[in-house]
């Protein structure tokens, strides 16, 4: 397959480009086959990304809020209907509901999802089995992980917090907790590193949803990684609303620790905007992380798709590329090509995916051909249309293969 007359956005480039901005790419056998500047510059036929990748999903929950309700605005009003309904979903309900999420994730073009499977205690949740059997059914087209999604407070209890670590260790997932001003958040953070490194686990916090300013989780985080030197876990930090409501030279430094420790830092536009802010008027501040300031401080940003139709966000769908635009919006992100990167290369790097998402010959072929030609159309419905490129061919194509009646 031959795509000529694109653009590839500077961040993913992983090829000397010099002077040039417009390229053509050949594909074979399931891999790019080379990266030369364009014969023909003067028509541009789109734009050319690697296939996006999800830092942070619930496709446990997802699709549940006709029966659930939605929680207007409420994050932990979403938390309590949640818990009541928790209980009564069988393996095949949440089986069938992650398989409708990673359908459209496939479509959309999306790669590889990292989701947060709700743990509420020691005992693991029957959605990790879900999991498991989708993991094993996606294996070779979408690459999935999990994380424990926990409150902070489950971890003083050491036993639980083993038992937990134990089964995430086994079904070789991510270890994960829900930090909010918690008692004694230092001391019952430094037990889930310990568990971390005591089972060579990656951690994946929601950390500070909420317009709390003195939700400080997020920069006890970074200082615990930081204390950990050399064998320090790799950790992904998701919402860390509260920074946008902390005096800048606070948020700043907290920004900088998050640099020298590593951290990938993920904003969830959506359910942000849903979650955070006035229900009784017009919501002013909304939540949304500081996307610029982190990346000015050398934190990776990403932007994710997190909740979908249930309490937590009652709306949306599995196109990273809405999330995107939302976020390009919402946070002032400029040139927005330029931030293609927080929903491709960033989130493979955060994630530890085998490929970082770069375009140079000899990478998978599986890329998005965007009809965007440059980056005012990668907000426009029209510029997102797409084609998606899997294993070197048209996705619609192999569809159509695979509907034609054997003979
Ligand atoms: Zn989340």
């Amino acid at each position: 397959m031959k795509l000529s007359s694109l653009r590839i956005p500077r961040g993913m480039r992983g090829f000397e480009s010099g002077l040039a901005e417009v390229f053509d790419v050949t594909l074979s056998d399931g891999r790019v086959a080379s990266v030369e500047p364009a014969l023909d510059a003067s028509t541009l036929r789109g734009t050319l990304i690697s296939c996006p990748v999800d830092a942070h999903v619930h496709i446990d929950k997802n699709y549940t809020v006709r029966e659930v309700g939605p929680a207007s605005g409420d994050l932990f009003a979403a938390i309590g209907r949640m818990e009541r309904h928790r209980a009564l979903w069988s393996v095949e309900d949440i089986a069938a509901r992650m398989e409708r999420a990673l359908q459209q994730a496939w479509r959309s073009g999306t790669r590889a999802l990292r989701t947060h499977l709700d743990w509420p205690g020691p005992e693991a949740p029957r959605a990790l089995a879900a999991f498991e059997q989708a993991r094993e059914r996606w294996r070779g087209r979408l690459e999935l992980q999990f994380v424990s999604l926990t409150p902070l407070d489950v971890f003083a209890d050491a036993q639980a917090g083993e038992r937990i670590a134990q089964a995430v260790r086994r079904a070789g997932g991510v270890l994960g907790a829900f930090v909010y001003r918690n008692e004694g958040l230092v001391h019952k953070l430094g037990r889930v590193f310990d568990l971390a490194q005591e089972h060579g686990l990656a951690l994946d916090f929601h950390v500070d949803e909420g317009l709390d300013a003195d939700a400080t989780g997020l920069r006890a985080i970074a200082q615990l990684t930081i204390s950990r030197g050399a064998r320090r876990p790799r950790v992904v930090c998701g919402h860390a609303c509260s920074l946008s409501v902390q005096p800048p030279e606070q948020a700043h430094s907290t920004l900088q620790l998050c640099a020298e420790a590593g951290i990938g830092l993920v904003a969830l536009p959506t359910t942000n905007l849903y979650l955070q802010g006035a229900w009784d008027s017009t919501p002013v501040p909304r939540g949304i992380t500081r996307l610029r300031e982190a990346a000015a401080a050398g934190v990776r940003p990403m932007l994710a798709t997190d909740n979908v139709q249930d309490a937590f966000y009652p709306y949306g769908g599995y196109d990273l590329l809405e999330t995107f635009g939302l976020g390009v919006q919402m946070a002032h992100l400029a040139p927005a090509a330029d931030w293609l990167d927080a929903i491709t290369t960033h989130a493979a790097a955060a994630l530890g995916l085998g490929w970082d998402g770069r375009i140079a010959a000899g990478c998978p072929a599986d890329l998005v051909l965007l009809a965007a030609r440059d980056e005012y159309e990668l907000l426009d419905p029209q510029g997102r249309a797409r084609t998606v490129i899997r294993a070197g061919r048209d996705l619609e194509e192999q569809d159509t293969e695979l509907e034609e009646p054997q003979r």
